[in-house]
């Protein structure tokens, strides 16, 4: 498999101000037509630096792609630094001087000396026009290794890459599709995942997977490689349907939805609607289910019910409940969800109320305790969790388990 690595250039990008999303881009766009990148490298406005980066990528990868410092300014210097690189010398284009003088008398002004600097591109390369820009790009090709050298803004090197970079790597991979798929699994780790399914995808050789882990699921990537499409996703579709089957319930979604989006789906699907009383999740179930749009056919309510009065006047949880049982409690996230239910008129509630931390645990119930409450018109449930991590995280957990909770009860009826 042909591999690629990427460099973005420039010294902001190594602070919190500004973010790489260049090589985020690109990577994406090259794993489509199965160029797979291993190494990424953020190297500052630094001549020394960047040429050894350079050099070193040129060793190892047979296509290093360059983004950034293309300008005219004394800070940019990823030109030179690439002829030096390749030991080929910068040579003037008048042409392209030529076309800078037009652009400029375009925009109503005339060309500052300063961006003559960029009708200089590296001896042999191939010039790539940048419609959205100053900065033209360069191709340079020396024994089937590929020196690529992008301008910095989004706007002017994502067209360049789209219509005169990829053209030219697609050929030299030859004509195949990369097509993905993603899974995602709640209520399994990754390694329990993994031994489940590791038999199963071993034996697809033209398709690559990656087991990743999200805050609140478990994410299984398939990238399956053919000559065509439809070939490519009937492999996919054979084998998303066997890891399926393996995981079962706690597969939520075979095509990238998320947890939200799969209960919005669901509850469409049946005519249903739903109201959440939350506590430790201080409102965070109601805007996940409320990030997606349409919610409103099925979501009619939420409340945040902190403190046990809250729970009393708004949910009726019986004050006895609370004393004999406790805030965090089955009895408790139960008689929440049966309360919701009432005052909402919706066909299911669900709650939760835990132990965010990081203080308040106890060794009985220890932070990260969580209990999830449903009701629904036959009654109600409750699940008791708990959830690693810190409180951010706990919290997190907590709306994915609520959720869940909800999407498995919608299934057994
Ligand atoms: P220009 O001619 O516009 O100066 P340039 O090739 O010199 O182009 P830079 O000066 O490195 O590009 O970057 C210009 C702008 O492009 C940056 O301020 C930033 O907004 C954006 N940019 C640069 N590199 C990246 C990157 N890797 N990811 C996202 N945005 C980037
Ligand atoms: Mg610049």
């Amino acid at each position: 498999m042909l591999t690629a690595e990427i460099i973005a250039i420039g010294s902001e990008l190594l602070t919190p101000e500004k973010t790489d999303t260049n090589s985020l881009w690109l990577t994406e766009k090259l794993n489509e037509i199965g160029i797979e990148v291993m190494l990424k490298t953020i190297v500052g406005d630094d001549e020394l630096r960047l040429l050894e980066t350079i050099k070193d990528a040129l060793h190892r990868s047979k296509i290093v792609i360059l983004t950034g410092g293309l300008g005219p300014t004394e800070d940019d210097i990823t030109r030179q630094v690439a002829a030096k690189a390749v030991e080929r010398e910068l040579v003037f284009r008048q042409e392209l001087e030529a076309e800078l003088r037009v652009r400029f008398r375009r925009w109503g002004r005339e060309m500052p000396e300063i961006n003559k600097r960029q009708a200089f591109v590296i001896d042999g390369a191939e010039v790539l026009p940048n419609p959205n820009g100053s900065a033209v790009g360069m191709l340079f090709e020396h024994d089937e290794t590929y020196l690529i050298v992008l301008p910095g803004p989004p706007r002017e090197n994502q067209p360049m890459f789209t219509d005169f970079v990829l053209p030219v790597l697609q050929k030299q991979v030859g004509e195949v599709v990369v097509r993905r798929r993603i899974l995602r699994v709640s209520g399994m780790g990754e390694s329990a995942v993994d031994s489940a399914i590791a038999p199963i995808y071993k034996t697809y050789e033209s398709v690559r997977t990656a087991i990743l882990f999200n805050k609140t699921e478990v994410e299984v990537h398939l990238y399956s490689k053919a000559e065509t499409a439809e070939q490519a996703d009937a492999v996919l579709a054979e084998l998303v349907e066997k890891i399926a089957e393996a995981l079962g319930v706690a597969v939520f979604t075979t095509d990238g939805e998320t947890m939200e989006q799969v209960i919005g789906r669901m509850l469409k699907e049946r005519g249903k609607t739903v109201s959440v009383a939350e506590s430790c999740t201080g409102g965070l179930i109601g805007r996940r289910i409320t990030e997606v749009p349409g919610s409103s056919a099925y979501f009619i309510e939420g409340c945040v019910t902190y403190a046990n009065e809250a729970k009393i006047r708004t949910l009726n949880v019986p004050r006895e409940t609370l004393e004999s049982f406790g805030a965090v409690s089955a009895e408790t996230a139960e008689a929440m969800a049966k309360g919701m239910l009432e005052r909402s008129g919706t066909d299911y509630a669900v709650s939760v109320t835990g132990i965010a931390g990081p203080d308040g645990g106890s060794e009985e119930k220890p932070v990260g305790t969580v209990f999830v409450g449903y009701a629904d018109s036959r009654g109600t449930k409750s699940l008791k969790l708990v959830l690693p991590g810190d409180r951010y995280l706990i919290r997190w957990r907590a709306s994915q388990a609520a959720l869940d909770y909800l999407r498995r009860q919608m299934l057994k009826h």
